[in-house]
């Protein structure tokens, strides 16, 4: 009888020592940092580990899952509704931005956080209009309505952004000036150049539009402004410790494999590595950020295939010592995509499942359902 009170006590003392160490484990994420590397597949990454000279920041991340990322109506998608899949939870067409496949809008994790009082930001190398930045806080039936989505950045949720896409504020065909809209929704605006944390630091919310349209690639001289942007941000978005959610992109992987530019799309890759190195700093020391680095899809049907070279007898052979990049396309293709991710919640996103399940998963690790 006695033993069986111990035992029946231990076997209680046990169950709430398990129950209790599961919570600890489940901790949700207070900041969410998900960055995507547009048109970049396995092969892109494999590319920093043979061009990069210092080590590649990928290699930092040990949960690792796949997605498929066909949209509702093709099998290869575009970035329009690759970031809706990503930002919304939904597969949509191609084209659409922020908008189910009936072109009904869909809140964005920008919109979800915020209301949760988090802080937000979105990161883009390319116009802040374009596809992939838009779905984080636009809604539109067509990617190519940029002006259209240049007037609901201001009364959007953002608290912070930088990229590129002047022109679709301040040149418009409408005639109006939506830099001074901006304004009046409480953003300092910058169009010349990233300021300093503690130039900013006070702003209530800080704004950067550095380029006409894109900005300039990495092999014509942006310099490190995607790194520092995301540094910038970091701070911004965690002055007052609320939390916040941030999208960075590094958009221009997918252009220059549009272009079948070898230099140029390992180039960008690099600068988007170097800028995974500056996320991880930030959230190994904070403790409680989630980072999810994935893609959209792959762009140029990329590969890192032998050299073919000339023997002796004047018969070409695979030279297995020497890479040479090539393209089978100059558009999309339809690979499965890698997904990393390190922090609290990160287990979650192994495997292999669709792009919307990046969104349902955030919900649901994030607790902000
Ligand atoms: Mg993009
Ligand atoms: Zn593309």
């Amino acid at each position: 009888m006695k033993r069986n009170a111990i035992l029946y006590f231990f076997s209680v003392f046990l169950l709430f020592a398990c129950a209790k160490e599961r919570n600890e484990n489940r901790k949700s994420p207070k900041n969410i940092i998900l960055l995507i590397a547009d048109g970049t597949g396995l092969s892109q990454i494999s590319a920093a580990f043979y061009y990069k000279d210092a080590p590649v920041h990928y290699q930092r991340f040990q949960n690792i899952g796949l997605i498929k990322t066909s949209s509702s109506r093709q099998k290869i998608t575009d970035s329009g509704a690759g970031a809706t899949a990503f930002a919304s939870g939904v597969k949509t067409y191609n084209g659409a931005i922020g908008v189910a496949d009936d072109s009904i809008s869909v809140r964005n994790l920008v919109e979800i956080a915020s209301q949760k009082n988090l802080k937000t930001g979105v990161i883009a190398t390319s116009s802040m209009t374009h596809a992939t930045p838009a779905c984080f806080y636009a809604h539109a039936t067509h990617r190519n309505q940029a002006e259209e989505i240049a007037t609901q950045l201001p009364a959007s949720q953002l608290d912070f952004f930088a990229g590129g896409g002047l022109q679709f504020f301040n040149q418009r065909s409408d005639g109006k000036n939506y830099i001074n809209e901006l304004i009046q929704y409480d953003f300092t605006i910058d169009t010349l150049a990233l300021g300093t944390y503690e130039s900013i630091q006070n702003n209530k919310k800080q704004g950067y539009l550095l380029a006409q349209d894109g900005m300039k690639k990495t092999t014509e001289g942006r310099g490190d402004f995607l790194p520092k942007a995301t540094n910038l941000a970091l701070q911004f978005l965690d002055r007052e410790k609320t939390g916040f959610f941030m999208m960075v992109e590094g958009s221009q992987i997918d252009w220059a494999g549009h272009n079948n530019d070898t230099k140029y799309l390992i180039s960008e890759l690099i600068d988007f590595d170097e800028t995974i190195g500056k996320v991880l700093d930030f959230a190994e020391k904070d403790g409680e950020t989630l980072v999810i680095v994935t893609s959209d899809h792959e762009t140029g049907g990329f590969t890192l295939a032998s050299k073919k070279t000339k023997g002796n007898q004047g018969m070409s052979y695979n030279n297995y010592n020497e890479i040479e990049p090539s393209f089978s396309t100059n558009g999309h293709s339809a690979a499965l995509i890698p997904v990393f991710a390190y922090g609290p919640g990160s287990e979650a996103f192994t495997g292999v499942y669709e792009n919307t399940e990046i969104f349902h998963k955030i919900l649901e690790v994030s607790e902000w359902k």
